[in-house]
C-alpha cells in the first residue's frame, strides 16, 4: 500500500520516464496534443481517483461525495466563466463519448446528421462507418471545395435543403481555417436542425479569444480538454439550458457510470489556468507561430492545403515535393530526425488513410515550451531539410542533433 511507484514497480516507472525523455528531446507538432501543466497532473494524481460519485453534484447514488460535489461544482462554474455557456457537463471521459451523448440526447437512431467528410478533416465520431456514429445515424457529408479547399457554405446550405438533417455538425480535426459559427446557425435554422459545434481542436483558441465564439450560435458545443485547451485528457459538453437535462441524462446513466473525479479535478485546474491573462497570450502566440511556420514552409517550396493557416494547424501537400512520397514515409523520416508529426489525408487525396499525401502540423506544444517566431523558422527549415534530403546519408542524423539542441534550450518541465 505504501511503497512508491519507483520502489514497487520500477518497470512501469521507467517506461513512463522513457516517455518523459522522448517528450523532452523531440519536437512534437501534433496539433491535437499538448503538455498539461504540473498542477493539472498533480490534481489528476490525487485520491479523488478512489471515489465513486455516480450522479451529479448533491444528487449522488453514493455516500461520502461531499468533496466530489465541491470539485465538480467548481469545474462547472469555471467552465461557465471561461466559455460563457448556460450549462456545462464536465463528466465525459473523452470527446467521442461527449459526441455520442449529444446524439443520444437529441436524435433517434436513423436520423440524419450533416457533417464534414472525414478525409477532408472531419472526425471519426462524425460518421465513420466503423464508428457508432456511422452505424446508428444516417450520415450525409459536406467537404471543402476543390478550388479553395475551404468549406463552401452555399453548398452546405444546399445539402441541408436536400437532406433535411436533424443535426448539423461544424468542427473538424484537420481544418486550418476559421469557422464563422453565425453563418452555420443561419443554415441550421433554415432547416430547423440542431447546430453542434465540435470545438475539440480549437477550444483553447476560443477560450483565448483568438477564434470566433460558437457559444451564442450553437444549441450544443462539445470539446476535449487535452488539445489546445491544455488540460488533462477528457471532454465537456456545453449547451443551452433547455437541453441540460437531456444531455446530463445521456452521459449518466445513458452512457457512463461513475465519473473520473480525479480527471474532473484536473479539468477544474485547467479552466483556472485558461482564465489567466497568460493563457490568452499563449493562444495568440500559438496562432502567430503557426503563421510563421506556414510562411517559412511555403517559402521553402511546400504547398499547404488552402494556402496557409488561420489557426494552430496546417496540412502539407507532399505532392508539391514528390508524387512518390507518402505522408506515412515523411512522418517516419521526420521521427528519425526527432520531429513528431502525423500523416493525414489532404482533400481529394489519391492515397488511402493509411498512406496519405499529407502531414498535419500544429504549434500548441512547441509554443507551450516557450518557442516563438525565430524557432518556427528553424523548425520549418529542419522539416524541409529532412524531407528534401531524405535520400542523403546522414541527413536525418544532422537534423536530429539540431533538434536536440533546440529542445535542450526549451525544456518542457523545468526541473526535469
Ligand atoms: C479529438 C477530437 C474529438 C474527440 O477525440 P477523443 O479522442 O475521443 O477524445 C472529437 N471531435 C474532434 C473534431 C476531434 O478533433
Amino acid at each position: 500500500m505504501n511503497s512508491s511507484l519507483p520502489e514497487f514497480d520500477p518497470q512501469v516507472f521507467e517506461i513512463a520516464n522513457e516517455d518523459l525523455a522522448r517528450q523532452q528531446s523531440s519536437l512534437t507538432l501534433i496539433p491535437s496534443e499538448n503538455y498539461a501543466s504540473k498542477a493539472v497532473m498533480q490534481a489528476q494524481a490525487t485520491v479523488l481517483a478512489n471515489k465513486y460519485a455516480e450522479g451529479y453534484p448533491y444528487q449522488r447514488y453514493y455516500n461520502g461525495c461531499l468533496p466530489c460535489d465541491k470539485i465538480e461544482t467548481l469545474a462547472i462554474e469555471r467552465a461557465k466563466d471561461l466559455f460563457g455557456a448556460e450549462h456545462v457537463n464536465v463528466q465525459p471521459h473523452a470527446g467521442t463519448q461527449a459526441n455520442m451523448a449529444i446524439y443520444q440526447a437529441l436524435l433517434k437512431p436513423g436520423d440524419t446528421i450533416l457533417s464534414m467528410k472525414l478525409d477532408h478533416g472531419g472526425h471519426l465520431s462524425h460518421g465513420l462507418p466503423q464508428n457508432f456514429s456511422g452505424s446508428y445515424y444516417n450520415i450525409v457529408h459536406y467537404g471543402v471545395s476543390p478550388d479553395t479547399e475551404l468549406v463552401d457554405l452555399d453548398y452546405v446550405a444546399e445539402l441541408a435543403k436536400e437532406h433535411r438533417p436533424k443535426m448539423i455538425i461544424v468542427g473538424a480535426s484537420a481544418y486550418p481555417r476559421v469557422l464563422d459559427f453565425s453563418e452555420w446557425r443561419k443554415i441550421s435554422d433554415s432547416v430547423d436542425a440542431y447546430l453542434l459545434a465540435d470545438i475539440a481542436h480549437i477550444s483553447g483558441l476560443i477560450a483565448g479569444k483568438v477564434h470566433p465564439d460558437p457559444i451564442p450560435y450553437s444549441h450544443v458545443v462539445s470539446t476535449t480538454t487535452h488539445k489546445t485547451l491544455r488540460g488533462p485528457r477528457g471532454a465537456i459538453i456545453m449547451c443551452k439550458s433547455e437541453y441540460a437535462k437531456d444531455i446530463d441524462r445521456a452521459i449518466f446513466p445513458g452512457l457512463q457510470g461513475g465519473p473520473f473525479m480525479h480527471a474532473i479535478a484536473a479539468r477544474a485546474v485547467a479552466f483556472k489556468e485558461a482564465l489567466q491573462s497568460e493563457f490568452r497570450e499563449y493562444q495568440s502566440q500559438v496562432v502567430r507561430n503557426a503563421k510563421t511556420l506556414a510562411d517559412q514552409l511555403m517559402g521553402n517550396g511546400f504547398r499547404l492545403v488552402s494556402g496557409g493557416t488561420d489557426n494552430h494547424l496546417m496540412l502539407i501537400d507532399l505532392t508539391s515535393i514528390s508524387d512518390k512520397l507518402s505522408g506515412r514515409q515523411a512522418a517516419n523520416y521526420l521521427e528519425e530526425a526527432g520531429i513528431i508529426v502525423n500523416k493525414n489525408t489532404i482533400p481529394f487525396d489519391k492515397r488511402s488513410a493509411n498512406s496519405t499525401s499529407g502531414i498535419r502540423l500544429g504549434t500548441p506544444m512547441i509554443t507551450s515550451r516557450g518557442m516563438k517566431e525565430p524557432e518556427m523558422v528553424m523548425i520549418a527549415d529542419f522539416i524541409s531539410e529532412t524531407i528534401k534530403q531524405r535520400q542523403r546519408v546522414g541527413s536525418r542524423k544532422r537534423v536530429r542533433e539540431k533538434v536536440q539542441e533546440l529542445c535542450r534550450a526549451f525544456p518542457v518541465y523545468e526541473d526535469n
